[in-house]
């Protein structure tokens, strides 16, 4: 980093969140991005906006004891970072996964600041979660769960002050748990939480947000540069709630899904993936990935879900977990002829991948940008419960793909107004600050 407020800034942020990798880089990635608005902007460093932009207004932090089907007394973590309320109440998702602790929900907070800020409706910076893992428990085991840590969880929540959701490791029965043990604490029946079942509050079209709105997201960029998925060979890792949606999403505008993965492998069908066939091993069964074959033995299945960018493809949408995508895969997937990368999932590429991206000029669509989908149907479910409604599926649909499409365009122009034209990283992490920050120095300093 060239700039000096920034760098000393970035060199007290690691000395104070010591071994908190991931959330190190999500910071500097961003205050790279800044060099050339706080050059034009000076105001920004004066009123400390960044000094108070890069500190969580509030972590908590809390034991999740429970009782598991042999008796014994289990212990998690939970936590719970509310990063930034400048635009609007606390809002991100909550992350049940083992490698969870407070340094990836800092890094997730943080995004989740910007990325709010993008969709363009009034919602601030939060995530969650705990390092229990919902994979091998039974439902009684993860209801147990969840209701401990909703236990403590609702104290610091609601409608008009913190409203998480789903992401990895909770979905709809998880969200179920969780509501439920809030309504039964507070005698509230709020829209406290988004990602809801329809009989009881949700929105249509939130299951579906993250992974077809990535699509939206990257059809804009495509057409913006004269190409579509019509007829693109596409590769998508993971096979969860985003990878599922971005594949379906990506057939409908004509491209071909041929791989997706689990934790432990990638399956690739050359045929095009029997979507029908994942869906009922994932989302019904809770199986692996790998059962796939045991269907369509003409496809393939491989150990090591990394192997997966080696698939010759036009397009990838990285939709698993954070850096999944490291410097050798981004030159392989070029070399392969990829035109275009998008992220469904957070932080998926690394820095050195982002790197090999840009130089290449390789259509490159960031996360907070590309995956903003999900919290922006959220934020409709919020709408929706606020005025007691429930709007059918093609009004949320329509209302996703015109915030999908504006978010493109103003990290475009954002890029193009810094002197960073087609750099999307820059102009998704600057047009997310600059609301942001104004909104900050109008409230002063709290
Ligand atoms: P799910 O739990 O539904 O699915 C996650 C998928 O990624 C699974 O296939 C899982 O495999 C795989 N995966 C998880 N961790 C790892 C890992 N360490 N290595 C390899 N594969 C892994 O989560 P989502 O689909 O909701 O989330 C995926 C990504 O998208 C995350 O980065 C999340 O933060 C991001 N995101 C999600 C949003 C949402 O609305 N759900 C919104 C915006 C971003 P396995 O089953 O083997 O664990």
């Amino acid at each position: 980093m060239k700039n000096e407020y920034l760098s000393s800034l970035m060199q007290r942020v690691i000395q104070r969140n010591q071994g908190e990798k991931e959330f190190h880089q999500a910071v500097r990635e961003v205050l790279e991005s800044l060099e050339p608005v706080v050059e034009k902007h000076p105001e920004y460093i004066k009123k400390g906006v960044l000094e108070c932009i890069v500190e969580p207004e509030r972590i908590i932090k809390f034991r999740v004891p429970w009782v598991d089907d042999n008796g014994n007394v289990q212990v998690n973590r939970g936590f719970r970072v509310q990063f930034s309320s400048s635009i609007g109440p606390y809002k991100g998702g909550l992350r049940f996964h083992p490698s969870v602790y407070e340094g990836i929900i800092k890094f997730l907070g943080f995004e989740q600041i910007f990325k709010n800020s993008l969709t363009g409706l009034p919602i601030g910076g939060g995530k969650g979660g705990s390092d229990f893992d919902p994979k091998g428990k039974s439902d009684m085991e993860v209801m147990r769960f969840c209701q401990s840590f909703m236990s403590e969880l609702a104290k610091h929540i609601g409608s008009y002050t913190d409203i998480p959701a789903g992401d990895i490791g909770v979905g709809s029965r998880e969200i179920g748990y969780l509501f439920g043990q809030y309504k039964r604490v507070t005698n509230k029946f709020t829209g406290v939480i988004t990602g809801k079942s329809i009989e009881y509050g949700g929105s249509l079209a939130r299951r579906e947000a993250t992974g077809f709105g990535l699509c939206y997201f990257t059809d804009a960029m495509l057409r913006d540069n004269g190409e579509s998925f019509r007829n693109k060979t596409v590769v998508i890792s993971g096979s969860g709630n985003v990878a599922i949606y971005a594949a379906k999403k990506t057939r409908h505008l004509g491209g071909k899904v041929v791989a997706l993965s689990d934790s432990d492998g990638y399956i690739y069908d050359k045929n095009g993936i029997d979507l029908k066939l994942v869906k009922q091993i994932k989302e019904a069964e809770r199986k692996r990935i790998k059962t796939y074959i045991s269907v369509h033995p003409d496809a393939e299945y491989h150990e090591n879900c990394k192997g997966i960018w080696q698939i010759k493809c036009d397009i990838a949408l990285p939709c698993a977990t954070e850096n999944e995508l490291d410097k050798n895969d981004a030159e392989t997937l070029i070399s392969n002829g990829c035109i275009a990368v998008a992220e469904g999932a957070n932080m998926p590429s690394t820095p050195e991948a982002i790197q090999v991206f840009l130089e290449n000029n390789i259509l490159f669509g960031p996360a907070k940008a590309a995956n903003a989908g999900g919290v922006a149907t959220s934020a409709l479910e919020m709408s929706q419960n606020s005025i007691r409604d429930a709007w059918d599926f093609e009004t949320v649909d329509a209302k996703l793909k015109e915030i999908m499409e504006n978010i493109y365009k103003n990290s475009s122009a954002a890029a193009e107004e810094y002197g960073m034209k087609g750099n999307l990283v820059a102009g998704a992490n600057i047009a997310g600050f600059l609301k942001v920050a104004n909104a900050m120095m109008e409230q002063g300093v709290v």
